[in-house]
């Protein structure tokens, strides 16, 4: 089959039409700047990349034009737009509603709103992608795929705040957690790996990226996270500070004379590894800069790691053990220095990592050595991959 995965960001469209056969991307690219210009990339598999600079006023505009250049006589990947057999959205937030993918129908685009006040800036997003798809290419199957969805098996111990209970039974302000996705795909390929037994199993999922969050994954389900009801709970992140003491919004604010949605922009934008260093919210300018001294630098990827390192730590209390450790997304996939960081942490569990098998980049690869008693590996995320494989499964 062929699936067009989307993902819906407020002001941009990411999108892969793979086959799901092979797993192979056909194309990838993304619309960028809807609603202010207008720019989208086309990245064919066998083919050139193109850059479109026409206007994109709205996601359906967005959608249609990504329709036409997948189907363009020339350069386009597929004959006709028949080809496509289902579409696959991300949905950030499937609040409490959703513990699984769904086919999407009115009801359930009516649940998705529902969980709205959850993901003010994504849902809506996500909603107006799945009505544009509806409208361009009627009667073709789509799935909802959920961000937060396989962490929906935390139980109420792992996913309650400390706060008073009627805003739990009011506004369902708990842990919800995100990268789901990227979560479920990644233990499973350890678990499918190291041959382990699925149902005795202590899987511990660093997702290292520009947002970053780290779950314990327990016979194969979501036990625990770093996220909470939103994605700016848990790790230093890029630009996001992760936990803070909650004192010190009101704290700054009156400082610096700040209302509280400009608090949260600097938590959420100008905080985290770009905060810290004053430089880049990027690890390989982090390296660099470390390279040339810079002290700053040097601190932000120290605190990262530092804090990654006490999550790990704190997830092999909460499963009473672990078997494997596993580093992915850009971070995670890429940067040996700061997994091998993160793992020097770690020795009291009688992990040692291998310097050789950790030079590589991203590839799945165990980079513990062979008598080391908890495993860590890199396992590459593939989203798209996952969303693709979970619509296939309900449209089937
Ligand atoms: P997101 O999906 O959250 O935007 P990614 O998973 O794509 O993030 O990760 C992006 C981050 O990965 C970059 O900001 C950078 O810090 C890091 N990264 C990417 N490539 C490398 C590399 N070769 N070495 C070190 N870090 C890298």
């Amino acid at each position: 089959m062929k699936v067009l995965v989307i993902n819906c960001g407020s002001s941009s469209l990411k999108y892969q039409l793979i086959d799901s056969e092979s797993g192979e991307a056909l194309v990838t690219g993304l619309c960028e700047r809807i609603g202010i210009d207008g720019r989208l990339v086309y990245k064919p598999a066998n083919g050139e990349k193109r850059i479109f600079e026409d206007k994109l006023p709205d996601h359906q505009v967005a959608v249609s034009n990504v329709l036409a250049a997948i189907s363009n006589p020339e350069y386009g990947v597929i004959g006709s737009l028949d080809e496509i057999d289902a579409v696959g959205h991300r949905v950030v937030h499937g609040g409490e509603t959703f513990n699984r993918s769904v086919i999407i129908n009115d009801e359930v685009i009516k649940a998705i709103e529902e969980c709205n006040d959850l993901a003010p800036l994504h849902n809506p997003a996500n909603i107006i992608g799945i009505n544009a798809c509806t409208k361009l290419m009627p009667g073709v199957p789509q799935v909802a795929v959920f961000d937060t969805a396989f962490h929906q098996t935390m139980p109420d111990k792992a996913y309650m705040y400390g706060l008073p209970y009627e805003y739990y039974e009011k506004y369902k302000v708990r842990r919800y957690g995100f990268h789901g996705t990227s979560h479920s795909y990644v233990s499973k390929r350890v678990i499918d790996i190291l041959s382990l037994d699925k149902n005795n199993s202590k899987v511990i999922v660093c997702h290292l990226g520009n947002g970053a969050s780290i779950s314990a994954v327990m016979n194969g389900k979501s036990v625990d996270t770093s996220m909470g009801l939103t994605p700016l709970e848990g790790l230093v992140m890029g630009t996001r500070s992760g936990d803070i003491d909650p004192a010190i919004m009101e704290f700054i604010a009156k400082k610096e004379n700040l209302s509280i949605s400009e608090i949260m922009n600097v938590l959420n934008k100008k905080s985290g590894v770009q905060g810290m260093s004053g430089l880049t919210s990027d690890f390989r300018d982090i390296d660099e800069g470390i390279k040339k001294g810079n002290n700053r630098a040097r601190l932000a990827r120290e605190v990262f790691c530092y804090k990654a390192a006490k999550v790990v730590g704190s997830y092999v209390a909460a499963m009473n053990g672990v078997d494997a450790i596993v580093f992915t997304a850009g971070i995670g996939e890429n940067d040996g220095v700061v997994r091998k960081e993160i793992c020097s942490y770690l020795g009291f569990l009688g992990l040692t990592v291998d310097d050789e098998k950790n030079a590589v980049r991203g590839e799945e690869v165990v980079i513990s050595t062979p008598d080391s008693k908890v495993k860590a590996l890199v396992v590459p995320t593939n989203e798209e991959l996952a969303i693709c494989r979970e619509t296939v499964a309900l449209v089937k």
